[in-house]
């Protein structure tokens, strides 16, 4: 059993209890035990076999014997109990935004409700207003809310996605029947959000594949078996399509099932144009195929360069000059955007550098939180100065390795730094971030985030909309206005490779690109295991048409501290 598993059983206990109105102590004993969970080093599963389960801070006798219970058989009564009280559809509710177990449990016992639908009547009748702590506003946020809940309704995040689909593609590769196999759709062109899971293959044999995939485990439903193509959803929710190709049939049927719909369009009339006819068996003339190999040869065939995966949207790839020549993960050198445990972060910050070393990195940002980040243990001064001489005893130490001393400032409500400028001046960089008071217009946030960077001592606009991706929609901003401001006080816009940011959004790295502002990748990472971050990225970055001179991790540190300078 995955720790994660525990993890979310403990934190629907939490709500549970609260939805009960039991003592908020107690719901807060089974929130902090799962906190403890998530920042474990071994499994759960092996601390309850070893009788060791009381190791982890708050684990008395009773969550002792419920842990335990849960992982032997994975069940738990008293859970089972709880979840009974309540109709399973009021859990629905905690998927949109702005409600939690207080609110839901109000909206309960005083009205009555326990869906989304009935919730959503209930609010375009304005039949919530009267409810103490709620009132017109909070009225047009929660159906702004359900609205936005329903878009994200069978949407993935990108990394879920991947794993799932790494985990089929390697189940499938088994079969010595496939002579080929890729990853298609849209999680070969790293789309932020992922629908379904596209695989496509090669082999002599179908059906022996088919059946292979049908039969996975992790299946919850087939909702076809076919010959040449099945579709299953997956006990996670995502559902996913298995096509089968001959050999010579693979490079057409890879560029037409990568997509997008909108590129593909274009390469059919191209091919019309030279009087060809493109499909996803062939490149015909006349009755006859033109025989290729590859998806390049194909790309030739119609007179094109190669058009790698991310950039097949219709979004300027058939009229660019020139392709760019896209970054990869071995040119960036440097981590930017990092947390020890001086912050929120699990590992100290001898293990970041010693982890970031082994992943072949040259330096690095530590950038923990500042101070009016309370809740993520933010630095105050005194701490902020303890941290540096930590960290130059630390480069004393390294060999081919540096550590920057860098902070994650707040930009506070005025577009202001979150230090008076005497501490300020202490860092070698400064990440300026907005975590609070993310409710703006565009005027707001952007005048804020531009005060921000015009601030010297800004480096780089972390996160730069605070997106949480199928939860949060994130600020507007005037990007015009915020590039013009990079531009003029020589600071990078964060591509922030969490998988539930992603953000800067991609459209908008190209737009940043074209006027010439420096990016940079963050992995944001709050461990050493979020370091690997950075692959997904540099997968945006490559979506959104970066090359290695456009980022700030490809500049050794001799070339980041000239550019600092300017
Ligand atoms: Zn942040
Ligand atoms: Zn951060």
């Amino acid at each position: 059993m995955e720790n994660s598993e525990v993890v979310a059983l403990l934190e629907e206990i939490a709500i549970l209890l609260e939805l009960s109105g039991e003592n908020p102590f107690k719901a807060r004993a089974y929130e902090n035990v799962a906190r403890r969970i998530e920042q474990l080093e071994g499994r759960v599963e092996d601390l309850a076999k070893e009788g060791r389960l009381r190791e982890i801070q708050g684990v008395g006798d009773a969550l002792e014997e419920k842990i335990s219970e849960y992982v032997k058989t994975g069940r738990l009564k008293y859970h089972d109990d709880l979840r009974k009280k309540f109709p399973d559809s009021l859990f629905d509710l905690f998927r949109i935004p702005g409600l939690g177990p207080k609110r839901i449990k109000q909206l309960y016992e005083e009205m009555k409700i326990s869906s989304i639908a009935e919730l959503e009547a209930a609010a375009r009748e304005g039949r919530l207003e009267v409810l103490p702590g709620f009132g017109k506003k909070m009225e047009e946020k929660i159906l702004q809310g359900i609205q936005f809940s329903q878009q994200q309704e069978g949407r993935h995040l990108y990394h879920e996605a991947l794993a799932e689909a790494q985990r089929l593609k390697n189940l499938l590769s088994k079969d010595k029947a496939v002579t080929r196999i890729e990853i298609a759709g849209s999680l070969r062109r790293h789309k932020e959000i992922i629908k379904d899971i596209d695989i496509l293959a090669a082999s002599k044999t179908p059906k022996t594949l088919m059946d292979r995939f049908v039969n996975d485990p992790q299946v919850a439903r087939v909702t076809g078996h076919g010959e040449t193509k099945s579709s299953v959803e997956l006990k996670s929710g995502i559902a996913a399509d298995l096509r089968v190709v001959s050999e010579a049939e693979f490079p057409y049927a890879l560029v037409y099932f990568t997509g997008s719909k909108e590129h593909n369009v274009v390469l059919r009339q191209r091919a019309k144009d030279l009087g060809l006819k493109l499909n996803e068996y062939g490149l015909l003339k006349g009755e006859k195929n033109v025989p290729c190999k590859t998806e390049a040869e194909i790309y030739k065939k119609l007179g094109l360069p190669y058009i790698p995966p991310e950039l097949r949207e219709d979004m300027g790839e058939f009229s660019a000059k020139k392709l760019p020549a896209l970054v990869t993960m071995e040119d960036v050198i440097a981590l930017f955007h990092c947390h020890s445990k001086y912050s929120d972060g699990r590992n100290r910050i001898a293990e970041m550098a010693a982890a970031a070393q082994e992943a072949g990195y040259q330096y690095m940002a530590m950038t923990d939180h500042s101070q009016s980040a309370t809740i993520a243990n933010g630095l105050k001064a005194d701490r902020a100065e303890k941290q540096q001489a930590e960290i130059d005893a630390l480069n004393k130490k390294l060999k081919n390795f540096h550590v920057l001393k860098g902070i994650e400032s707040d930009i506070r409500k005025d577009g202001k730094l979150d230090y008076p400028i005497s501490v300020l001046k202490t860092f070698d960089l400064v990440i300026a971030s907005v975590h609070s008071g993310l409710d703006m217009n565009e005027a707001d946030a952007t005048q804020r985030v531009v005060k921000a960077i015009e601030d010297p001592h800004t480096t780089i606009l972390g996160h730069p909309t605070g997106r949480l991706l199928l939860e949060r929609k994130g600020f507007p901003l005037n990007y015009e206005k915020v590039f013009d401001a990079c531009l003029a006080n020589r600071v990078a816009i964060e591509i922030n490779a969490n998988c539930h940011r992603l953000d800067l959004d991609w459209r908008h790295v190209h737009r940043a690109k074209d006027r010439g502002v420096m990016l940079v990748i963050g992995p944001d990472a709050h461990s050493v295991d979020g370091i690997a971050d950075m692959e997904y990225g540099v997968g945006i970055a490559r979506k959104g048409w970066i090359e290695p001179e456009n980022l700030l991790n490809c500049m050794t540190l001799a070339q980041f501290q000239k550019w600092q300078k300017g």
